[in-house]
């Protein structure tokens, strides 16, 4: 426990998050019933498969103008039966090259803190579904826009219906504005206020609790705030545990 602290660059250990570490149990999802008006209610449903043809539709996409720069489309990866899904902005340089999300520096952090939160069970980064709002890198990896954040959605929206994860943590502010569904300006919405709550996504006739946390990127910045997302992380395991 210490040294992940130390490896997550904490100077000081609090006392509440020593004695509330996870002692979560994380299993495979159970059901493998998709609440959805696009697909299969049959418990047979092959999730991997559907995953497969919706990266066939998305094919060399030209539906926004993220495609003009991108080397990669960054589809996600992860579990098709993940419980929880990681839900980013948009790839950075290394994940366009790869064209897998958060494979470059925020990308370890977040590795990091999924390996953690999945220590006592021994589920792992793998076993996560990893996506974000945007499939494209934005060139100099400005915010997207809105237009390219509402012509990408559907795809992600698709991909919430298929997998059905028990949670959703969003990462950072664009993410969390984005999947809350609220109107007005990017500007007004605080990620640290959002931080800590959970909000309910609509998916179907389903509910999906959905926590905000700060972006990876953000905390390689501001460590002194990975303590905030570590509480998050926290209440994410806490939920997935009665969940079940
Ligand atoms: N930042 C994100 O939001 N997503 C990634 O995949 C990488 C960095």
């Amino acid at each position: 426990m210490l040294e992940y602290f130390k490896a997550m660059g904490f100077e000081r250990v609090p006392v509440t998050s020593v004695l509330f570490a996870p002692v979560t149990v994380i299993q495979p999802a159970e059901d493998t019933i998709v609440y959805s008006a696009n697909v299969s209610h049959a418990p047979a449903f092959d999730k991997e498969a559907a995953l497969h043809s919706l990266r066939d539709e998305i094919g060399d996409c030209k539906r926004c103008a993220l495609s003009q720069e991108r080397t990669n489309i960054v589809f996600g990866e992860g579990s098709p039966d993940a419980r929880i899904m990681f839900i980013g902005e948009a790839p950075g340089r290394e994940e366009d090259i790869q064209a897998r999300p958060f494979v470059g520096d925020a990308g370890k952090l977040l590795t990091k803190l999924i390996e953690k939160m999945g220590e006592k069970s021994g589920f792992q980064r793998e076993d996560v579904f990893i996506a974000n709002i945007v499939k494209c890198r934005p060139p100099m990896n400005r915010d997207p826009h809105d237009d390219e954040m509402r012509t990408c959605s559907r795809f992600l929206v698709r991909q919430i219906e298929i997998i059905a994860p028990k949670v959703i943590v969003s990462l950072g502010r664009i993410s969390a504005f984005s999947l809350s569904g609220r109107n007005g300006p990017l500007t007004s919405f605080s990620i640290t206020r959002a931080r800590g709550k959970f909000f309910d996504y609509r998916v179907g006739n389903r509910s999906i609790p959905v926590m905000p946390t700060f972006h990876p990127a953000y905390l390689l910045r501001n460590p002194k705030d990975k303590w905030l997302t570590w509480e998050d992380a926290l209440a994410v395991l806490k939920r997935l545990e009665e969940e079940k």
